[in-house]
């Protein structure tokens, strides 16, 4: 498989382009507007097919896209049925297969940071999102978060996942690129073994963040995949 772990640097999120190199086919995961020109040249460059953008949430951080790639490429845009999105082509829920050539990406709902949180899993590595980050994970305070959703999602559901199982976060802010599920167990300090929901769910409480820089433009955009409203 070709994998690509793409940096977009002012909302520390990352892309992933997986490709199967034998049917040329791609899919990207959370691709952002501000790096489309990139991602374009390195689709083109390789040679691929982009088939399928897969947001892994509603963004309030950055504006996805998945719209733009629709158009320029004829990729389809996927996006948890949760998201009750009209511009989605293809709405995806608990237990779907996004396929790309020989290879597949399982849908694993993970409600918590949003509703609509999805992971996607491959049988060696998971892409999280913003539901497990490297020794963090995402916040839970607005676009209806829920701490307790958020436990249950990474407890039950990634926890499940074998140990070796390498993690690719939707975002970094230290200079991490990935982890993996064993390491996420022993080392996040919030989600670790041994930590209960209710110690989990203060944490998530008294966090005390700002409210991201570009909410007010993304996630009226990222409700249209990306489509800015005309000015
Ligand atoms: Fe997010």
């Amino acid at each position: 498989m070709l994998f690509h772990q793409l940096f977009e640097a002012e909302s520390s999120t990352y892309t992933y382009l997986l490709a199967d190199p034998a049917a040329k086919v791609a899919v990207l995961i959370d691709p952002v507007i501000d790096t489309i020109e990139r991602d374009t040249k390195l689709i083109q460059d390789l040679g691929l097919t982009l088939k399928y953008v897969c947001d892994t949430h509603v963004h309030a951080d950055h504006i996805t896209a998945a719209d733009e790639l629709r158009k320029r490429l004829g990729a389809l845009t996927c996006v948890s049925h949760h998201a009750s999105l009209p511009c989605v082509d293809r709405p995806l829920k608990d237990g779907d297969s996004v396929v790309f050539g020989a290879y597949a990406l399982r849908v694993l709902e993970t409600p918590g940071h949003t509703p609509c949180s999805l992971s996607f899993v491959l049988p060696d590595r998971v892409f999280t999102g913003d539901t497990l980050l490297v020794r963090g994970c995402g916040r839970t305070d607005f676009q209806n978060g829920s701490s307790v959703e958020l436990f249950k999602s990474v407890r039950q559901k990634l926890f499940a996942l074998s140990d070796a199982t390498l993690v690719y976060p939707g975002h970094d802010y230290k200079g991490h690129t990935a982890t993996s599920i064993g390491m996420e167990k022993r080392l996040n300090p919030r989600l670790r073994d041994g930590m209960s929901e209710a110690e989990f769910v203060t944490i998530m409480a008294t966090l005390g963040l700002a409210v991201p820089k570009k909410i007010h433009e993304a996630l009226p955009a990222n409700l249209a995949c990306g489509k800015r409203p005309a000015s």
